[in-house]
């Protein structure tokens, strides 16, 4: 006497790649031009500053990496 049962385990999980849409909540580059003229064409790679910021907060530090020469201002 045999009980075939169906298999349960056999169901095949399909894994096929879900085409997720890239929410990206990227806060843009600040931008900042360098204040040295020469420079200008190095620009702060830091997050943008928040617009919402309470009013006389201070500007963060431009910061630009380039390589291993590290820019402040
Ligand atoms: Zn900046």
């Amino acid at each position: 006497m045999t009980t075939a049962k169906p298999r349960a385990d056999a169901v095949e999980a399909t894994a096929e790649p879900v085409a997720v849409e890239e929410v990206r909540e990227e806060v843009p580059e600040c931008g900042v031009p360098h204040y040295l003229p020469a420079l200008t064409h190095i620009r702060c790679q830091r997050d943008q500053q928040d617009p919402d910021r309470a009013p006389g907060t201070p500007d963060h530090q431009h910061r630009h990496q380039d390589g291993d020469a590290l820019y402040q201002w």
